[in-house]
């Protein structure tokens, strides 16, 4: 695997997911670029060697278990580049960095996003978005790796999507690259509105412990949060882990959580929110397994 990417061995993903969830994997490889990406995709299933994509790991719940297998990082993939008023980024690119380059260019219309941990693939699986502004509002297109190994670029139209939700979300897929359309706009403005909203997320949201941002998916006209809180359910914990007390819909590490001590969580919460307010409240997170 060395000719695909750097690769490390026997490696704790506690500094690799949010949560800082502490489970080992067999190796983690960095692809040196896309053509070795598609390269190693190539190798691992040829040789049915088990595979798992992990980009910033702040939307992921991973499991407990030991990872017999691979796991894919693409911090070498950051590419950036604008041609005309379109900007190509690649999907390892962190969204902060992709932020501030288009910034750094005039164009303001992913500002508010900054704030959101993650890459730019995962950003586009979920479909993430604050204060109004989703990804896929100036996306153009999604370049994947396709069946024939072979880089695919999918047109925004082609792709279903909705809120934090995408078709490519809990589906064994490679998103190597975008299109995003950049917008002209006040620099100046919006990077006020972007340290407004530091200090809005710093108060409330429970940033000092580890956690994976919202869990649950904001219910049409509704408020997860206040669902939760509203059943009571603010600083319930299970093993290591805790609704926080200053978000509801945050659940934070603050004891060597694990996956286990989280899931059983999120189902105490969903239970006690379909008692009391009839709402099936839809997970945010990705529950993953190997
Ligand atoms: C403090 C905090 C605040 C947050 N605030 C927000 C917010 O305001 N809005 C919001 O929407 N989210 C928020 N999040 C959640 C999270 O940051 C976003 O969902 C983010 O876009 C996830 O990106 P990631 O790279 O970390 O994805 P990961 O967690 O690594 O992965 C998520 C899923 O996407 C898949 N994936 C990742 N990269 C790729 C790729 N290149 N190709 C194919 N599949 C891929 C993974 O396999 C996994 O299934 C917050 C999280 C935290 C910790």
């Amino acid at each position: 695997m060395k000719d695909f990417g750097e690769v490390l061995e026997n490696i704790d993903l506690k500094n690799y997911n949010t949560y800082g969830i502490s489970v080992k994997a067999k190796y983690l490889v960095k692809p040196y670029n896309k053509v070795s990406l598609i390269k190693l995709i190539k190798y691992l299933d040829t040789n049915k060697i088990k595979w798992y994509l992990l980009g910033g790991g702040s939307n992921v719940i991973l499991p407990d278990e030991y990872f017999d297998g691979v796991i894919i990082n693409l911090s070498n993939l950051t590419a950036y580049e604008v041609t005309g008023d379109e900007i190509y980024a690649e999907a390892g690119i962190y969204l902060t960095t992709l932020i501030d380059k288009m910034l750094d260019d005039g164009y303001t219309n992913y500002g508010v996003l900054k704030g959101i941990p993650g890459q730019l693939g995962g950003a586009i699986v979920g479909n993430a978005g604050a204060y109004g502004i989703n990804i896929f509002d100036y996306l153009n297109s999604v370049f994947i790796i396709d069946e024939n190994y072979e880089i695919k670029e999918i047109k925004k139209e082609k792709i279903d999507y909705d809120y934090r939700w995408t078709e490519f979300k809990n589906k064994k897929i490679v998103i190597v690259a975008a299109k995003i359309k950049g917008v002209k706009g006040d620099v100046a403005l919006i990077k006020e509105e972007i340290s407004k909203n530091f200090i809005k997320r710093k108060n409330t949201q429970p940033l000092e412990y580890k956690n994976a941002g919202s869990v649950f998916a904001n219910p049409p006209g509704l408020a997860a949060g206040y669902l939760i809180e509203h059943s009571g359910l603010k600083n319930i914990s299970v093993g290591g882990a805790k609704v926080s007390e200053k978000h509801a819909n945050f659940i934070i590490n603050y004891n060597n959580a694990t996956s286990h001590d989280i899931i059983n969580l999120i189902e105490i919460i969903k239970k006690e929110v379909k008692e009391k307010f009839k709402v099936e409240l839809k997970l945010e997170q990705v529950i993953v397994k190997w």
